[in-house]
Parts: structure tokens; sequence; C-alpha cells
């Protein structure tokens, strides 16, 4: 399987099969192999060593305790390890013990659970006394959730009464402001959960925009007086939109930036040049008071001071805002389009903590970096990836539940004359542990990454700590990536395997499921992360040094794995590695091709090379991603049942496994 996969990916880059091992000596040079230097018999009776070996391999992975789901091959750990649940209340005591004084490591603040109870509470009694329409359902109350009581929203009601919902949450005190900084923030993503496990889609969107894009921006980037003014709206229940996205850019909006702030004496001039800088998909932006908007900051000498933050009232004469048109789902959401006509903000509209002008016009950073970063000015959308990754996999745990429920409860027949439940058969059995392995995994990584980001992540933007915040980035961009594509494609697998209930209203399919997509297009589209995600890894590898130790490591774990003593971990870092020198061999010699003796200039060359890499990027972006949720889950927990069953799912090259 695996010679085929190689085979596979080596007639996409280059149109030639090329073996591992032509790979590896290509990459070293052209070192003479060790067998030509050994005399005739020592050759034979290596070769005879080597089939008793390989025989030995096959022999004890056909005996060996397999993959029960299909017949992949993969080994099922399933009895070697404790699980994750197991080791987490162990961990669990020793923190209980570390914040009364004694050993282990020590407590941050209330722990997730806490913070989700108290969000629950809020929200019931909020809307309780709003009258929304809520049921109470005997499934949600038998495991985790809401308990009994969840609200049911119709995420198709006109978005003038969502967005007035909304306005009760805010005023009505659901989340303080002070809880979306630092520590905080842990309370942020606990009330942004306790809204998808309550499938409040639209509002859950409101909430991370409001809090996070808008305030979240204002808060770490804003001035004192501004802040002071974010919170007297905030207590007049004034809603806010975050606009970044422009129609022409895209998914790149940021990178690319055509709306303009011109400063003149009498403030900046807010302009959209053209159609493609209209500001698009802009949510909660019918219903917003105010925005925080991201422009080109043009100085007084005309300089470009790349994209600032603007804090704009909405209201201002030449903003013009309408709605984008009818989506297939979540239309209690307002999208808007916003272009804005040279519209006049007072100065102290930019968003001023880093970076300021002069009287006379000129710009000046604040503290030692320099006119403030794209990073810096949009570090929110870094928030808002955790908060979406978060939402995916809380909203799929309410999809696992309802179809768990189910399939134990529908008895099929087996035979004429016996039954039993849709749960118990091995394949679907199989897909439950699968996928309650995928998900305690995704649900343990984000919680961790949540922590982290609370202390580390303002810390390492404010002093411009690079290695840190860009080790930061990755894996939230792995979290995002992952998390999001690990619901979807779980959804689809369990809806395909339910049978005609996964076409009833009462099931958990259906629109409501395009949460997902909303998840995987917004605050940083999955392909542009990933992009990201294997471009870092490449640079990484690009002198000669890590090269060869990234062939050595590769050549040492292709050994283990031929002998089959190789982990599913060390299986899962072999196959990243076999993607990363296979990715950095075709854009080196495809580079040299499209350079065809000085036609291309070495720049578009290599942009060229990368746009022909096509899937190579994004099959090595998965398995990196998933390597490193799964380096910190062991690097915690240590080694544990899901831990392992998580890195065979990624090893396989099942199309079923792969579908979780
Ligand atoms: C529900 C929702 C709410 C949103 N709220 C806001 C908001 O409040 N404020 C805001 O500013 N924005 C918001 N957005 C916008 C969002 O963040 C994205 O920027 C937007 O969805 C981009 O969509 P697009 O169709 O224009 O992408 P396009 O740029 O047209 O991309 C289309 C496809 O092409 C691919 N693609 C594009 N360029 C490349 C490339 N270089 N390499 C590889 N693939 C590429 C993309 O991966 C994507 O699959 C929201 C989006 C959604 C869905």
């Amino acid at each position: 399987m695996d010679a085929a996969l190689a085979a596979a990916n080596f007639v996409r880059f280059d149109n030639s099969v090329v073996t591992d091992a032509g790979l590896i000596s290509a990459s070293l040079g052209t070192a003479t192999s060790p067998a030509l230097l050994l005399p005739p018999g020592w050759l034979l009776l290596c070769a005879f060593a080597f089939a008793v070996g390989a025989a030995f391999c096959v022999l004890l992975r056909l005996v060996s305790n397999t993959c029960g789901f299909c017949s992949c091959g993969q080994t099922d750990y399933s009895l070697d390890f404790p699980t994750l649940s197991s080791v987490e209340l162990l961990e669990q005591g020793s923190m209980d013990e570390a914040s009364k004084g004694g050993p282990g490591r020590a407590k941050r603040g209330g722990s997730h659970q806490e913070s989700e109870c108290k969000f629950r509470a809020r929200l019931e009694k909020i809307a309780t006394a709003d009258g929304w329409p809520c049921g109470r359902s005997a499934s949600a109350s038998d495991g985790e959730g809401t308990q009994g009581w969840h609200p049911q929203l119709d995420e198709d009601e006109p978005w003038q009464v969502s967005a007035q919902r909304f306005s009760k949450l805010l005023t009505s005190g659901y989340l303080a402001l002070d809880e979306v900084l630092g520590n905080g923030m842990r309370d942020f993503f606990a009330a942004h959960r306790v809204l998808a496990e309550s499938l409040c889609g639209s509002l859950g969107i409101r909430l991370t925009v409001q809090f996070n894009l808008f305030a979240g921006t204002v808060l770490a980037t804003g001035s004192p007086e501004q802040i002071a003014a974010l919170g007297a709206a905030h207590e007049q229940g004034e809603a806010g939109c975050f606009l970044l996205t422009e129609r022409g850019a895209g998914v790149v909006s940021g990178l690319v930036v055509e709306t303009i702030a011109t400063w003149t004496p009498e403030g900046f001039k807010l302009h959209s040049p053209g159609p493609d800088s209209e500001k698009v998909w802009i949510s909660q932006g019918l219903a917003a008071r105010w925005g925080v908007v991201i422009a080109r900051l043009i100085d007084a000498s005309g300089k470009d001071q790349g994209p600032q933050g603007f804090l704009l009232d909405m209201t201002t004469c030449g903003v013009s805002r309408k709605d984008m048109g009818a989506k297939t789902s979540f239309n209690s959401l307002d999208n808007a389009c916003v272009s804005f006509d040279n519209v006049m903000m007072p100065h102290s509209t930019l968003l001023s903590r880093y970076g300021d002008t002069r009287p006379d016009g000129t710009f000046h950073a604040k503290g030692n970096h320099g006119a403030p970063t794209f990073q810096i000015v949009a570090q929110r959308l870094l928030s808002g990836r955790i908060c979406i990754s978060d939402a995916a996999i809380t909203y799929f745990s309410t999809v696992l539940r309802d179809c768990e429920a189910y399939a134990g409860r529908r008895l099929v027949y087996v035979s004429q004359d016996q039954q039993t439940t849709l749960r118990s058969l091995p394949y679907m059995a199989a897909t439950f542990d699968r996928l309650h392995a995928g998900l305690t995994v995704h649900r343990h990584f984000i919680q961790w990454l949540q922590d982290e980001f609370a202390v580390r992540l303002d810390t390492a933007l404010e002093h411009g700590n690079d290695k840190e915040s860009r080790e930061l980035i990755n894996l939230i961009a792995a979290s995002k990536v992952e998390a999001v594509e690990f619901a979807i494609n779980a959804v689809h697998l369990l809806r395909r395997n339910v049978g005609s209930y996964g076409l009833m209203q009462d099931s958990p399919f259906g629109s409501r499921n395009e949460i997902l997509f909303c998840c995987r297009f917004a605050e940083g589209d999955s392909r542009v992360l990933q992009q990201m995600l294997t471009r870092d890894l490449v640079k990484r590898h690009s002198s000669y040094s890590q090269l060869a130790a990234l062939v050595a490591s590769t050549l040492r774990d292709n050994i283990a794995c031929t002998v089959g003593i190789a982990s599913p971990t060390k299986r899962m870092l072999l196959l990243r590695n076999k993607l990363l020198l296979r990715l950095i061999r075709f854009l080196h010699l495809q580079t040299r091709q499209n350079m065809n003796g000085g036609k291309m200039s070495k720049r578009d060359a290599r942009l060229r090379a990368w746009l022909d890499a096509g899937d190579a990027i994004y099959d090595l972006a998965k398995v990196h991603a998933q390597a490193l949720i799964h380096a910190q889950i062991v690097k915690r927990y240590g080694t544990t049942t899901d831990s392992e069953r998580f890195a065979s799912i990624a090893n396989s090259a099942c199309e079923v496994c792969q579908q979780y």
C-alpha cells in the first residue's frame, strides 16, 4: 500500500514513477550503494535473511490485532494503553493537589467545565426571560451538553429578530468585556462553546464577531480613550462588526487590501477605490452601529503605512451597506456588503496603541517594531480560529450524541430470527470508536491551545518573538483546519451509515450542518492555512544540514516500518517526512525547469513550481497538522488509546478510514 501511495504521489509530481529508494539516493547525491561493495556470497546471505525477515513481518501483521473497521491493516491499539479521559482524570487529581499547594502542574483559573456551567445557566436565564422558543430533550439530558434545556431557534428567522436577541445577550451580561482578554479568554471560549452546543449558530457567529473580532481588536490595539468608548457602546447593547474581507482579495484579504484611509488635516478620508475593494461577508454588518475597518493608511507624506485598524461609526455619511443576498442557511445572520465614498473620520479613529499620526500627518510607531504589522492589527483572527475549531468540534459532538442514541435504539436483523442494535454492528462500533477518539483528541488539544493562547500569544506578539508566535500560529492553524475537516467528514460518514434517519427533520442532519462550512471558510480558509503550514515546514528545512537530518530520520524510520516495529506515531512522522522530501525535491526540480535557462525569473519560477505542486502541498499539510496535534497530546498526556487511534487514522490510506 505504501509503495502504491508513493508511486501515485510521484506520478502526480513529475509524471515518472520513482521509488522511495530512488528519492533518498537522489536527495543524498550520487553515493555508491553499500550493497555493491559486498562479495557475492554475502550478498546472497543478506538477500536470504531479508526474505526470511520480510516473510516473518507479513506473518506478524496477519496475526496481529488489525483494524476491525475495514481491511486496511491498521493495528488497533485499543487494549494497550489507557484512554485519554482516564489519564486526564489522574492529571485532574494532581492539578487539584497543585491548587492546594501539592505537587504537579499549577492550575490556571477555573476549569473549562466550570466556565461552561456558568454560561449554560446564564443563557437559560436570559433566554427564558426574553421568551426564546426552547425545548427539553431526553437525549440531551443523559449526556454531556445542554442538560435537558435547549433553545430552538430558527436559523432563518429575520435578521432583525436575531440582532435583537443578541442585543439582549449584551445588555443582560451574558459575557463581560473583560472576559475577552488574557486569562478571561477561557470564559469567552466557553461562552461561545455553549452557543455551539445549544445549536445557536447565528448567535455564535455574532458573539465571536462582537467580542473577539470587534471588541477584542479595540481592546488589544486601541488607545485608553477608544477602550472607554467601547465600554459605553457595550453598555448600550450596540453591535459592532469587523470589516476586513474585500470582494477582489477574498481569502487573501489582509495580504491584499485596497480600501484606503488617507490622512488630511480634517481627518482620515476612507474610500473604496473600485468594486473589488468593497467589503463583503461582513457579519452583523447591517445591525452594527460600530465597526473596526481595515484600510491602508496613507500618511501626509503619501507613504503607505500598510493595513491599519480604524474605529468607525457605521452611520457616518458616505458609508453604504446592503444585504449580500440570500444564503443556503443562516439567513438570521446579516452578512453585508459595505463600501465607502470619501467618508471623513476624525484622527482619533485610528486604533493607536502601536502607532499614531502626529499633528503634521506623519506616522510614528509606538514601541520598537516599526509600523504595526498585519499580524498585530488583525491578531484577533487567531483567537477567532481557536473559537471556530472549538465550535466545529462541539457542534459535531451533538451530532455524534444524537446518532449514537439513535443507533443504540434501532434494531436491525442479522438473520431471519435474530436482531441486534445498529450501534453494535462491528463496522458501526468501530466507526463510533474512531469518532470518539478523534473527538477526544481534538477537544483536548483545543482546550490546551486555549490555555496557551491566553498566556503566550500577547507576550510573543508584543515582544516581537517571531519564533514563539509563529509556532503558536501554526498550532492554531493546524487545529482549525483539522478540527473542521474532521467534523465535516465525520458528519458525512454518520449520515451515510444511519440509513433513512439521516433524511428526517428531527435527525441532526440537513442545513444546520452548514455551520461547519461557515467554520471552514471564515477567519482563514482551510486551504490558505494549509499552504502556510507547508510553507513554514519547507522553510525550516532549507539548509543542507536540516535536509541531511531529515533524510537520516526518514531512512531510520523507513527501516523500522519495513520490519514492522514502528508505532502508529512513527509511521505518521515517516509519512510526513516522505511527503516533505518529495515536495522539496519537486520544488527544486520544477523551479530549475521553469527557469529554463533564464526565460523566467527565479521568483516567478518558484511561484509557478509552488502552484504546480498542487495536492502535494495539501497532503503534506494534512499529515503535518495531525502530527502537530498528536505531538502535543502525547507530550501532555502520554501515549493513550485515543492518541494511537488518531495516529493510525492519519496514516491510513484507506478511503473509509480517511473519512473517520
Ligand atoms: C459565515 C461567514 C462570516 C464571515 N464574516 C466575516 C466578517 O465578519 N468580516 C470579514 O471581514 N469577513 C467575514 N467573512 C469572510 C471570510 O473570512 C472569507 O474571507 C471569505 O469567506 C472569503 O470567501 P471568498 O468566497 O471570497 O473566497 P475566494 O477568495 O473566492 O476563494 C474561493 C476558493 O478559492 C480558494 N483559493 C483562493 N485563493 C487561493 C490560493 N491562493 N491558493 C489556493 N486556494 C485559493 C479558496 O481556498 C476557496 O476555496 C465571513 C465568511 C463567512 C462564510
